[in-house]
């Protein structure tokens, strides 16, 4: 049996609750429009509040919805993928449940890809009711990325995009952990445009992404695709190794000169906290490839399922006989 769905659209949720209801209207009223098959793929990442409920009350009456249930928080990137593993669709858009991204956009990115382009990636053009730490630190990242990989990982651009059939196949053999997906998404090639759109303000609650989210995704993304952090840090190893010679010729020659050792104890300290700082911080960039490489060796899933809702019912409607 084959299927006939068009579109999968994959929205990842976590504490959303305040949101979910309109995002569905929204996610329906633009993919309704169409007038093709599709499915909307919620993906529940071990929410604690009313999410699970009201996503499984709305199953209950619309059988375009699945839901897919995680059996804890494994965060949004294993969600996406989560999301990407279990879509039938021809076309899969991945979009952020709380209208930062606008639903309607999404009508601009399928056009794109009836004209032949395989990844249509939304790029934002403006932030609205963001922070200025949160669009400072974001800004800085993607360009710092840019600069330190050899792949075009297009900046000012998150998960919101459309990609190919053949694309999500392409993704969905690659088996590795603590994923970036949008860098894989760039790595993969394939055909690629992008459409612009002004990132809205939240509809609702706060943001899932804390700073220790965000650090662990930058961190994913820097050592998913660079080893130039390593390589820096056999600099900087250098660099210390020429000052520390530096400050012993000077303290040599002023010790012949006055025939005592006139070296301050203050300036030695300092000096020595200033390389072991280094030395430190040079072990913590290793410890970020090496955690990865533990991960990779332990070959855990990136997620765990403890339930799919409507699985059968959309499955079923849309089965083709081949
Ligand atoms: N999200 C998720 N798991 C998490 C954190 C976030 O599935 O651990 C979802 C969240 O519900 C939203 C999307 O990922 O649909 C983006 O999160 P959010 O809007 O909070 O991030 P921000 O836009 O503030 O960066
Ligand atoms: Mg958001």
């Amino acid at each position: 049996m084959k299927n006939d769905v068009i579109y999968s659209i994959v929205v990842p949720l976590y504490n959303e609750q305040l949101v979910i209801n309109e995002s569905y209207r929204r996610l329906k009223k633009v993919m309704d429009s169409t007038n093709e098959k599709y499915e909307i793929l919620f993906i529940n990442d071990g929410s604690k509040d009313q999410t699970r409920d009201i996503v499984g009350d709305i199953c209950s009456y619309d059988e375009n919805i699945k839901l897919i249930n995680f059996s804890r928080n494994f965060g949004h990137q294993a969600a996406i993928t989560a999301g990407m593993d279990v879509a039938l669709g021809k076309a899969i858009i991945v979009i952020d449940a709380d209208l930062q991204d606008p639903p309607e956009v999404m009508l601009e990115m399928i056009e794109k890809w009836k004209e032949g382009y395989e990844v249509v990636y939304g790029k934002r053009k403006k932030r609205e009711g963001e922070t200025f730490f949160k669009k400072f630190t974001a800004k800085t990242f993607y360009r710092l990325l840019k600069s330190i990989t050899s792949i075009d990982i297009p900046v000012d651009t998150g998960d919101f995009r459309l990609i190919d059939r053949k694309v999500c196949n392409a993704l969905v053999s690659l088996p590795e952990k603590n994923r970036y997906v949008r860098g894989l998404v760039s790595w993969v090639g394939y055909k690629q445009t992008f459409v612009e759109f002004e990132r809205q303000e939240r509809f609702a609650g706060e943001s899932k992404y804390p700073l220790k989210k965000m650090m662990k995704l930058a961190f994913d993304g820097i050592t998913s695709f660079s080893y130039k952090p390593l390589v820096a840090a056999g600099y900087f190893g250098g660099l210390a190794l020429f000052i520390g010679f530096i400050t012993m010729l000077i303290g040599f020659i002023k010790d012949i000169a006055n025939k005592t050792s006139i070296l301050d104890i203050g300036f030695v300290v300092s000096v020595n906290l200033m390389m072991f700082g280094i030395t430190l911080g040079c072990i913590g960039i290793m410890g970020q490839y090496i955690g990865r490489i533990f991960d990779e060796t332990k070959a855990r899933p990136n997620y765990i399922i403890a339930s799919i809702i409507n699985k059968k019912a959309v499955d079923r409607r849309y089965e083709v006989s081949s």
